[in-house]
């Protein structure tokens, strides 16, 4: 399971001359085409995605004309799992410019061939040793990608001249992404992939892509370009001026203690989301944006000022918690069950697991001993 409906290739491609490479992905009867200009005697670098509801069939062609050897590194294809920052409300479009692919879709790119080849269908493709790539670690997702020190800056990270290895730290993408997200510790891609595949059970518990659907077909406009108008196009935390793909939904009352997305949500730009999180409003805004914010959402100030947990969705856990422990990513029962607990010290999931089914519940402690939540904040 992913936490986009993205589906997405990339690779890195040494051809032994310039040459124009068309890439087609194609995910069950869906497809997209790209035409890429590869530079030759050095590598490059090309990503495209798609939105696809399923990707029970993902394949990629990879074609060009003449007498080009081309090199290729990292060629991997799947459903896209991005980190929290991008799931929300960045559109394909985006994703795919090609300053950004094939970084920003956090494939694992850890082999030169991360795909089955289709020996029929390939005639071109031989595997055998190609040109010599150099790899460097990203201090931000902890990926291993490509860099050439010949012509800094071209590949997977930007260029930094003050540092040893004139590159920047981080890769391109963490870069724009991730970056400004002061608030968060350095976290690994696997910490990223458990942290947003929590949200994402979250969010599926929670209805949020129904709501958001429902929303759209009852309303014409989608929420987001709804949420966006009512608070003047603008990022209600920083005030800057924000174009309708630039805005991120926040939930408001956070996700995390149970409350789903809905017409109350807060208008703000990617990195005031970041720094929100599973803040609760009064945690994170002073008391005259919280009058404001009460003003524009409808919300009572009451509210905002409070910290709750949603009783009607805690309810339906509690009513059926064994079915949640068995269905639910482990980490997300006690995720969930902490946040509970720091509202409401009364009410501990997990005792009452046990109590419903013992054997679950050891299940459950188990798995969690071999695999302890990881990350903090969740
Ligand atoms: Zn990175
Ligand atoms: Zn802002």
């Amino acid at each position: 399971m992913t936490n986009t409906d993205l589906v997405g290739v990339g690779a890195y491609a040494y051809p032994s001359a310039p040459v124009s490479l068309t890439v087609t992905l194609a995910v069950d009867g869906e497809w997209v085409q790209t035409d890429v200009q590869l530079g030759g005697n050095h590598w490059n670098r090309f990503g495209v995605a798609l939105e696809a509801v399923t990707a029970d069939e993902v394949i990629v062609e990879l074609a060009w004309h003449g007498d080009v050897d081309v090199s290729l590194w990292g060629l991997a294809a799947g459903p896209l799992e991005l980190p929290d920052a991008l799931v929300d409300d960045v559109p394909v479009s985006e994703l795919n410019k090609t300053h950004l692919a094939p970084e920003t879709f956090y494939l694992v790119q850890d082999v030169a061939l991360g795909l089955d080849l289709d020996e029929e269908e390939s005639t071109i493709f031989t595997e055998v040793p190609g040109e010599t790539v150099t790899l460097k670690k990203c201090s931000y997702c902890q990926r291993m990608l490509p860099v050439d020190s010949d012509r800094l800056g071209t590949l997977a990270f930007h260029k930094h001249n003050a540092k040893p290895t004139k590159h920047q730290n981080e890769c391109r993408a963490c870069k724009k992404w991730r970056i400004n997200d002061s608030f968060n510790p350095l976290r690994t891609t696997d910490q990223l992939h458990e942290s947003s595949l929590i949200t994402r059970e979250r969010r599926l518990f929670l209805r949020d892509p129904e709501r958001l659907q429902q929303y759209k077909k009852r309303e014409g406009a989608g929420l987001k370009s709804q949420i966006w108008e009512r608070f003047g196009r603008q990022c209600f935390y920083c005030g800057k001026r924000l174009e309708l793909t630039e805005v991120q939904l926040d939930h408001t009352r956070p996700l995390a203690y149970l409350w789903p997305i809905d017409e109350f949500a807060t208008c703000l730009c990617a990195v005031h989301n970041n720094q929100k999180t599973d803040k609760f409003p009064v945690d994170f805004y002073n008391d005259h944006q919280l009058r404001e914010l009460s003003q524009i959402t409808g919300l009572p100030y009451t509210e905002l000022t409070a910290k709750a947990v949603n009783q009607d969705e805690l309810e339906r856990i509690r009513l059926d918690i064994v079915t949640f422990a068995r269905e639910w990513e482990p980490r997300t029962f006690a995720a969930t069950a902490r946040k509970v607990r720091e509202l409401m010290p009364h009410v501990d999931l997990f005792e009452e697991l046990k109590a419903a089914d013992e054997y679950v519940h050891a299940e459950l402690v188990d798995a969690l001993a071999k695999r302890p939540l990881g990350v903090q904040g969740l």
